[in-house]
């Protein structure tokens, strides 16, 4: 692993990397604990190439903040970038970055400004000038690393929700990855400022996340107005006396604008102080979205189906949005196999799925606005499908599609790649699988209740082991079990243990 101080140096080590590589970059102030420790991991598993800045930013310090006390231990932190597999540090001095770190001379150089509706509420309010500071250290550090990738953690929610907008707006060619809020198993979430607290105060401090939990707690029970929400989370910081609310505010999670109801999803953050530490908190509101994917003939799409319909959640049917498609390219009168044609006949395409009325009758299926539901079941449709869904074009624009789906929340799909590449940051992830051998009997019984005789019981097993093999090496969408998954082994189990289990584990995670 290289520590490198400089610019020019950082590009002679990055133009020796070869072309094609992914290069991932996760931004930081240093002072490490498991919350860049995750992003860092993320990056590493991600990514081929993996840089993290340690950069105290003074652009993003107010003349009264604490810049000089902030924990600066970089050895410590190289060291552990080490371990995790960094290959390069990049920790550059104020004046290599090219600025002046005076808060009174930064006028003199080209800042970044994020809107004003971005930057009006949440910590902008209370930190007139952070913003700034930080989306121009942030885009300088893009510009002079060039990753494919950029990590940065929920934590500091308005940050990434700014940092995302700033690389719309200056079309900066990165993609941004959001992390999940990293926290002590009191509920804390782990900060470089935790270091300020004492032991007391470490545990008056819980009361943010508490607080969360309540406000969670009763929006999942139907509770969707702001001003409710606040008040249960202002009530319970109140039992802790020592600590001095600064904010409590529900905003859109993409352009922070308030919010007085949640319609699909809203950021609930809270920033308060105790002592002279500043503390901030929040989470995202919205109905979970659970991801199962698993083996062929695990019994998905059946379990899917059902706790669905048991839990009230709309199945996300990936095969019907395949078969619509299908049918689009072949009302078009496209040859099926002509890809540049399906290309920019698929781009943008829109597609709705609409809950039945009854739990027997099909999900209603729209393309671009036309209803597909009884067109997309004929035995031409089926017969091209596989063929389609081949495609990478067809395969990336129906993933954007699911997670548009996915973004009010309330949904729950099965395939391959749900929980790894469609929603990475589903709720609650299902790894459904069986061994070979119970697949096999499972299918012999199919096969015999569909009258077939003299059924090859290792043949069906090596059928299934192939296909096990095919699917995990696929390359487009290959099987693969995410991290945070939970596997359920379903040998010896009913159907119906199984939406049990699922159910239990969604009804944990909604009341927590
Ligand atoms: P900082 O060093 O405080 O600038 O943080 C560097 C990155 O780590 C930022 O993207 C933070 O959002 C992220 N981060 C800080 N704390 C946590 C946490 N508890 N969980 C996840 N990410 C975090």
């Amino acid at each position: 692993m290289l520590i490198i101080k400089t610019i020019a140096e950082l590009k002679t080590a990055l133009n020796q990397e070869q072309f094609g590589i992914k290069l991932g970059l996760v931004p930081t102030m240093g002072a490490f604990h498991r919350g860049h420790i995750s992003l860092i991991k993320r990056a590493v598993q991600e990514c081929d190439r993996v840089v993290v800045s340690i950069f105290v930013n003074p652009l993003q310090f107010a003349p009264t903040e604490d810049l000089d006390k902030y924990p600066r231990q970089l050895a410590t932190d190289s060291r552990c970038c080490e371990e995790l597999g960094v290959d390069i540090v990049f920790a550059p001095t104020v004046s290599e970055i090219g600025i002046t770190g005076d808060t009174a001379t930064q006028n003199q150089i080209t800042t970044v400004t994020p809107p004003a509706t971005m930057t009006s509420g949440l910590c902008g309010q209370y930190r007139p000038g952070h913003f700034t500071g930080v989306a121009t250290i942030v885009t300088k550090l893009l510009n002079i690393v060039q990753p494919d990738r950029a990590y940065f953690g929920q934590k500091d929610a308005q940050q990434l929700a700014i940092i995302r907008r700033l690389v719309t707006d200056l079309n900066l060619s990165v993609e941004i990855i959001g992390c999940p809020i990293i926290r002590e198993t009191s509920g804390l979430a782990l900060s470089s400022r935790n270091q300020y607290l004492s032991t007391q105060e470490k545990s008056q401090a819980t009361i943010l996340y508490r607080s969360l939990q309540q406000v969670a707690r009763a929006f999942f029970q139907g509770e969707t107005q702001a001003a409710q929400l606040i008040k249960i989370a202002q009530e319970q910081l109140t039992t802790v006396s020592e600590v001095r609310v600064q904010y409590i505010e529900l905003v859109d999670p993409v352009t922070l604008k308030p919010l007085e109801t949640i319609v699909t999803q809203g950021l609930f953050a809270i920033a308060a102080y105790l002592g002279t530490t500043r503390l901030i908190d929040n989470i995202v509101l919205r109905q979970p979205i659970i991801a199962i994917d698993g083996p062929a003939g695990a019994g998905k799409s059946t379990v899917t189906r059902r706790v669905a319909e048991q839990l009230g959640l709309l199945y996300l049917d990936t095969g019907a949005m395949y078969r619509a498609v299908t049918w689009l390219v072949m009302n078009s009168g496209i040859a099926v196999d002509d890809e540049n044609a399906i290309a920019s006949l698929v781009k943008d395409v829109r597609i709705d799925l609409v809950p039945p009325d009854s739990p027997e009758m099909p999900i209603g299926v729209y393309i671009n606005g036309q209803e597909v539901t009884k067109a997309i079941r004929t035995p031409e449709v089926t017969a091209n499908v596989s063929t389609i869904a081949a495609q990478a074009a067809v395969r990336q624009e129906l993933v954007k599609v699911q997670k548009l789906c996915g973004e009010k929340g309330g949904v729950i799909a099965e395939g391959r790649d749900i929980g790894t590449n469609v929603y990475p940051d589903a709720d609650l992830k299902i790894f459904l699988t069986a061994s070979v051998a119970e697949r096999a009997r499972r299918r012999s019984i199919d096969l015999k209740n569909q009258g077939q005789e003299n059924i090859d019981l290792q043949q069906l097993q090596q059928d299934i082991a192939n296909r096990d093999h095919q699917d995990s090496n696929r390359a487009i969408a290959p099987l693969k079990k995410a991290d945070d998954a939970i596997e359920i082994l379903t040998d010896g189990l009913t159907i119906e243990d199984v939406i049990a289990k699922i159910v239990a584990l969604y009804q944990n995670l909604v009341v927590m």
